[in-house]
C-alpha cells in the first residue's frame, strides 16, 4: 500500500495534498480549521473541532481530551492569556462607566461601589471561561504547539 502511493504520478499525489489543505466535505478536518467557528464553540466552551463535546471540568480545568470526537486537548496553552483579555474587557467597560456614572448620577458611595464591585466580579466570572474556551480554540485552529495532526484522535492518525 504504502510503496504504491509512493510511486504514484506526480500529479495524482499533488492533486491529493490540495485536496487534502483546502476540502472539508469528509467530516474530518485535514489541514482546514476554520476560525470563526472554533472561536464560536470555544466561547461556548465547547470543543473547537465538533462543537459538542465539552472543553472544560468544573470551572476552568482543560479537559484531557473531547468526549465526542475524541479530539486531544493536552496541548492547550492558554496560560494567563484568559486572565489578560478579561481584565482588559472588563476594565475598559467598566473604567468609562463608573466615571460616566459618578459625574451623572452622583449615586452615594457605598452604592456605587457596590454596584461595580459586583458588576466587575460577576463580568470576570462570566469572561473568563468563556475567553479561555476561545483561545484554546484559536490555538487548535492555527495547529498551535501540539494541535497538529499528531494529536488528532486515534482514528483520524494518518496511517504510517
Ligand atoms: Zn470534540
Amino acid at each position: 500500500m504504502i510503496s504504491n502511493e509512493r510511486h504514484a504520478p506526480i500529479d495524482a499525489q499533488q492533486h491529493d495534498l490540495s485536496d487534502q489543505a483546502t476540502h472539508d466535505d469528509h467530516g474530518h478536518d485535514g489541514d482546514a480549521r476554520p476560525l470563526w467557528p472554533a472561536l464560536a464553540r470555544g466561547w461556548r466552551r465547547k470543543c473547537p473541532r465538533c462543537g459538542n463535546g465539552p472543553l472544560l471540568r468544573s470551572y476552568l480545568k482543560m479537559r484531557e481530551n473531547c468526549t465526542v470526537c475524541r479530539q486531544d486537548f493536552r496541548p492547550a496553552r492558554a496560560d494567563d492569556g484568559p486572565a489578560y483579555l478579561t481584565i482588559l474587557i472588563v476594565g475598559h467597560l467598566m473604567a468609562p462607566s463608573l466615571h460616566i456614572a459618578f459625574v451623572k448620577f452622583r449615586p452615594e458611595p457605598l452604592i456605587l461601589f457596590t454596584i461595580f464591585a459586583v458588576g466587575c466580579v460577576a463580568l470576570s466570572l462570566y469572561l473568563l471561561p468563556r475567553l479561555k474556551g476561545m483561545i484554546v480554540a484559536y490555538q487548535w485552529a492555527r495547529q498551535m504547539f501540539g494541535f497538529g495532526a499528531e494529536h488528532l484522535p486515534l482514528e483520524e492518525q494518518p496511517a504510517a
